[in-house]
């Protein structure tokens, strides 16, 4: 297929140049030959009104003689004609013959071309009328070879026909040079995308400048970078989620078997489905969070916006987490200075602050504090939730929102995250139209700011 592109793309160039330099060499060509023939014309012309005008200013045999003499050469020749149309002189026997009738019956009162067509008669022909008295008086002919001018046309032909195949030789060599330059990167272009298509992303084009042929390479090769990063993603995706389900299974695997136990109280039995209950808690809400992602990747999630009052919708999301700050003595303000209106989907938003609560809990040490404050600003909302906790490092803060993204891994183990939490967090806030900012100190706390 790509070999097609380069020959449907000779071909037009080829086309094109060809129509362009038919045109032109035409052209050349014609104006060459035309103003090569006007110049024998008018030569001819000129000629014979000469030998017409020495005639008339000293008519005699000697002066016919003489003019007869002077076009005693090869290409031009010369006929006087009486008053009767007899031929009273010329300069060669055999070559005007054919011209005969024609000499005879002249008549014509001023100098004129009378035969013209240099292509297909032997001599072009011009007549020139001498009136010298009421009994002399005639004309002087003169007859100019065409061979010279077939000669020079045919000469021209040649360098045509050079010329032309040069310039052929030429387009050859730029078609060479173009299907080089153009074909060669997109054959292997082809070849990296069949490459990639095939799961190896490990391809290397060359450095093809800044034109569209480079911006492909270059995107071919991004494209083969972001697949790459991708599929490691998926990878590790995965193998996180089996790990994050398989610590709560195994959990659960335990505490039934020992559950199942005769021997054991029922103080004891209640403490360990306690502990199954807790965990199945925690993989319903992975699972819950999985979903929701999915859902958001295949953009078939919607949110659909209202208006409520701020105060006592955050109040009722505080009451909703106050018990597990409770259990970690955690203080938790919340700031919502006057009673205004939101815009947006109440349960979506639940689940934005609830998320960004239960992070502001999980990474604040006991006996810390936590404030969510709500502003308004113009016809939006400004909502943040402020802790005093580990905080994050500046080079994590820009992956924190990736999926299952955490940060030191072994650390967020031991607070029991999944790194789902922001990923959902950010696809939310995203779909509302909103955005989402985080500044943080290691070990003086974080500031996650949602504008809605
Ligand atoms: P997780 O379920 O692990 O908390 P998140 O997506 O909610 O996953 O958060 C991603 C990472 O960002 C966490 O592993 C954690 O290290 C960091 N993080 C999130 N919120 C806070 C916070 N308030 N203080 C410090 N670190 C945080």
């Amino acid at each position: 297929m790509l070999n097609k592109i380069s020959t449907k793309l000779a071909a037009c160039f080829f086309i094109v140049v060809f129509i362009m330099e038919l045109f032109l060499m035409t052209y050349l060509h014609q104006n060459i030959i035309q103003s090569r023939v006007d110049e024998e014309f008018s030569r001819l012309l000129s000629n014979g009104k000469n030998h017409r005008d020495v005639l008339i200013e000293n008519y005699s045999e000697t002066t016919i003689e003489h003019i007869v003499m002077m076009e005693k050469n090869d290409d031009r020749e010369v006929m006087i004609t009486n008053n009767k149309g007899k031929i009273i002189s010329r300069s060669s026997e055999s070559v005007l013959e054919e011209f005969h009738t024609l000499v005879m019956n002249l008549e014509y009162t001023n100098d004129s071309i009378i035969v013209s067509d240099w292509r297909n008669s032997s001599y072009i022909v011009s007549a020139h009328p001498y009136h010298v008295n009421d009994n002399i008086f005639g004309y002087v002919v003169m007859f100019q070879s065409t061979s010279s001018i077939n000669q020079m046309v045919h000469n021209l032909n040649m360098h045509f026909a050079i010329s032309g195949v040069i310039a052929f030789i030429i387009l050859f060599i730029v078609y060479a040079i173009l299907s080089k330059l153009l074909t060669r990167p997109l054959l292997r272009m082809k070849k990296a995308t069949e490459k990639i298509s095939k799961g190896e992303f490990n391809v290397s084009l060359p450095y093809l400048g800044k034109d569209e042929l480079g911006e492909l390479s270059s995107s071919i090769q991004k494209l083969a970078k972001d697949l790459e990063r991708l599929k490691n993603e998926r990878n590790e995706f995965l193998a996180s989620i089996a790990h994050e389900l398989s610590t709560p299974l195994t959990y659960l695997i335990g505490y039934s078997n020992i559950a199942m136990r005769k021997s054991l109280t029922e103080e004891d039995r209640a403490h360990y489905l306690k502990i199954i209950g807790e965990e199945s808690e925690r993989m319903k809400e992975l699972v819950k969070n999985l979903l929701d992602l999915a859902r958001m990747d295949e953009t078939s999630f919607t949110v659909s916006k209202e208006h409520f009052f701020a105060r006592p919708f955050f109040e009722n999301v505080c009451k909703l987490v106050q018990p597990s700050y409770e259990m970690k003595i955690i203080k938790l303000n919340l700031i919502c200075e006057e009673d205004f209106q939101v815009y947006a989907d109440p349960v979506r938003l639940e689940q934005i602050i609830l998320n960004l609560l239960d992070n502001a809990l999980k990474y604040s040490d006991e006996h810390s504090e936590v404030t969510l404050e709500v502003q308004k600003y113009e016809t939006k909302t400004i909502i943040s939730v402020i802790d005093k906790g580990i905080g994050i490092q500046a080079d994590e803060i820009g992956f924190i929102f990736e999926k299952l993204y955490r940060v030191e891994k072994s650390r967020s183990r031991q607070f029991g995250g999944s790194g789902i939490g922001l990923a959902v967090v950010k696809e939310l806030v995203e779909a509302h139209g909103g955005t989402i900012e985080v500044k943080s100190i290691l070990g003086e706390g974080s500031i996650f700011k949602v504008t809605i």
